[in-house]
């Protein structure tokens, strides 16, 4: 499943090949994703100009004079500019025709998402699927203070209230594996039992996982295809996630892991006491 790392890489890519560019029409072969794609796309875009290309959490948010288009990758979709397209084949379900190529968006799965947010609406932020989202990792209001206040007067394990996106954005289950292994926290940790002190290095961790992980390109992803067609994006260099039974790379003792609700866990034993 693409993750914030991904989908800012795709953002990235697509910068340089769609921003300030102007669309001619909208081919819809299956508008049948997660939610149905608006029938008159082609009307919302016609002649429209890429303003922005933005993004919120996992969803990205192309910018036009007359509305937003909120493209979201669900568990399997791909964005891809071709200067001179192929013929489409299956599950490429939506090209966006340019003056001069086209972005086409593949979805074997069909969870994505494609929706016209029209101008008049108000700002895309206040949509209902952005409108709760919690805060961006890389913005000012992050930090170990923002976590603090978020864990209060909760028991939840940390990892579990990194997965759910209240408090923050992006951590996905590879992420919180390797965010809480560089903080030295262990996953299973009631979050009203972490200090400050803990919370500052969990809220430098998620930044230094993330950033590394856009760094290379994003890292999850089989069927992940980056938005200039490049394939074969870099593994991230886990520590302990994928690693069950092998030496920590820090202590040398053995990844252990569990699976919650079909979600695997991994964490060193002794680098992560609590
Ligand atoms: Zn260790």
């Amino acid at each position: 499943m693409p993750e914030l790392p991904e989908v800012e890489v795709v953002r990235r890519g697509l910068q340089s090949s769609i921003l300030d560019r102007r669309i001619e029409r909208a081919e819809v072969r299956e508008s049948r994703l997660r939610w149905p794609v608006p029938a008159n796309l082609t009307d919302c875009l016609r002649g429209e100009r890429v303003l922005a290309i933005e993004r919120r959490g996992k969803y990205l948010l192309l910018r036009f004079a007359g509305g937003t288009l909120i493209v979201h990758l669900g568990m399997s979709g791909s964005l891809r500019f071709m200067p001179r397209p192929p013929p489409p084949v299956r599950h490429d379900h939506v090209d966006l025709v340019f003056e001069h190529g086209v972005l086409r968006y593949h979805d074997p799965r069909r969870f994505g998402a494609m929706l016209w947010h029209r101008g008049e609406a108000g700002p895309p932020e206040s949509h209902p699927l952005l409108v709760r989202l919690g805060v961006e990792p890389f913005s000012p209001q992050f930090g170990g203070e923002h976590l603090f206040r978020a864990t209060r007067g909760s028991r939840v394990a940390i990892k579990q209230l990194l997965l759910a996106g209240t408090a923050v954005v992006g951590v996905g289950n590879i992420y919180a594996s390797e965010s809480l292994f560089r903080a030295r926290i262990r996953p299973s940790t009631p979050v009203h039992r972490l200090g400050r002190a803990r919370c500052d290095r969990l809220a430098v961790a998620i930044l230094a996982t993330l950033s590394d992980a856009i760094e290379r390109g994003g890292s999850s992803l089989r069927d992940f295809v980056g938005s200039d067609g490049s394939s074969g994006y870099f593994q991230l260099d886990c520590q302990v996630y994928g690693r069950a039974g092998q030496p920590c790379r820090v202590c040398g003792t053995a990844v252990r892991t569990r699976r919650d609700q079909q979600r695997a866990t991994y964490w060193c034993p002794r680098c992560q006491r609590g």
